[in-house]
């Protein structure tokens, strides 16, 4: 496999990457320093944007963390190293759940560790992963949004691919399953983090080497610039949380080597009277959405940053299947963002959530 061909050239290269790295102190690369396969990230993150790339992300996940969220961090971390590590030949990353072993792998009280802990890091908002039998239904059913954007990837085998905003990693896992060469995550969440670390702890009772999925908790706006060398991006329900979305797709652009495939998911508005919405104070309660296009309009957008090609591919109305509350995101859910009264309406009297998939050519 690419990942482990390329870890092995680059310890050749260069024997001293934890340099880069494997750094003490209170920033996340030596927060979690047992945590994390830093020599398979490095490799993977070099091959993907060269040396100088590589290395600037390795001062940023140094730098310090500050202290409030280094506390809670430091609490989800000592979760995720009080999972036990237990033997299993399964890991699959192409059904529905992200799955590791089997429920006979583990006894009864190995799988209520893993299940406290795993609590711990509530809420789980993407999901359905399957743990030594332990079900995690997490609030957002991913495997309908994987249905609907699998289709548009064309063939992975290979492909170095980029998820900004990956969340815990759920897409992270699927791209793999579905052949990924290489596969970045970044997500500026450190809880997300914590829950990605705790489905990678549980992997290590898979024998067969490192998985070609690294984990960044960055923001795209903290990435270092370039290295126009991914396949394909893939940025899911972050644009209408930016303020500017032409700044988003402008940084998704530099980031794509030409002809490489853009995937841009997100929320639309469908009234033909409304090309634009811009909900100013909140939309189904959430106070961080700036805007939200039609169809053409997102379309728009995207051919004015530069792409070509664009076109969507999906236009879907969320329900409370795909988004709902469970035991494993007890908050609020998307039920109690919808009118009572009128469900085609969140509580704010704005049209209820629809989401759309538009992919497009560098
Ligand atoms: N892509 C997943 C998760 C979407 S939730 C999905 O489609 O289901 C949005 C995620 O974007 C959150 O996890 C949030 O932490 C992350 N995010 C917010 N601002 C971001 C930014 N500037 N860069 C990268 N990720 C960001």
């Amino acid at each position: 496999m690419l990942i482990e061909k390329s870890t092995i050239e680059i310890s050749e290269q260069f024997s001293g990457f934890d340099r880069y790295f494997l750094r003490p102190g209170s920033g996340i690369t030596g927060l979690a320093r047992d945590l994390i396969d830093w020599g398979a990230a490095v490799a993977a993150l070099w091959e993907a944007g060269g040396e100088a790339w590589a290395a600037s992300l390795g001062d940023r996940l140094a730098d310090p963390v500050a202290a409030g969220r280094r506390a809670e961090l430091e609490g989800w971390l000592g979760a995720v190293r009080a999972l036990p590590v237990i033997p299993t030949s399964v890991p699959d990353f192409a059904g529905p759940a992200i799955t590791v072993g089997r429920p006979s792998d583990a006894t009864d009280a190995e799988r209520r560790l893993i299940h406290d802990r795993l609590q711990a890091l509530h809420p789980w908002r993407k999901g359905p992963f399957d743990l030594f039998g332990v079900r995690i239904d997490a609030e957002w059913r991913s495997d309908l949004k994987w249905a609907r954007v699998a289709p548009h990837l064309g063939s992975l085998a290979g492909r170095r691919v980029l998820d900004v905003g990956c969340g815990n990693g759920y897409y992270g896992w699927r791209l793999c399953g579905a052949g990924a060469g290489v596969v970045v995550g970044i997500d500026p969440s450190l809880r997300c983090l914590a829950q990605h670390l705790a489905v990678a702890r549980l992997l290590r009772g898979v024998s067969g080497g490192s998985r070609p999925f690294h984990f960044l908790p960055l923001a795209l706006e903290d990435l270092p610039p370039g290295p126009a060398s991914f396949d394909t991006v893939l940025s899911m329900g972050v644009i209408y949380h930016r303020r500017d979305p032409a700044a988003h797709l402008a940084r998704l652009r530099d980031l794509l080597r030409p002809g490489g495939q853009l995937v841009l998911e997100g929320l639309v508005v469908e009234d033909p009277a409304t090309p634009l919405l811009t909900p100013g104070n909140r939309y189904a309660k959430m106070r961080n959405v700036w805007s939200i296009p039609s169809p053409d309009r997102l379309v728009g957008w995207v051919e004015g940053a530069g792409f070509r090609d664009a076109r969507v591919v999906d236009v879907t109305p969320t329900t409370v299947v795909e988004q709902r509350r469970t035991q494993w995101m007890r908050f609020e859910s998307l039920a109690d963002f919808l009118d009572a009264a009128d469900p085609s309406r969140t509580v704010e009297g704005h049209p209820a959530p629809v989401r759309a998939v538009c992919v497009a050519v560098r």
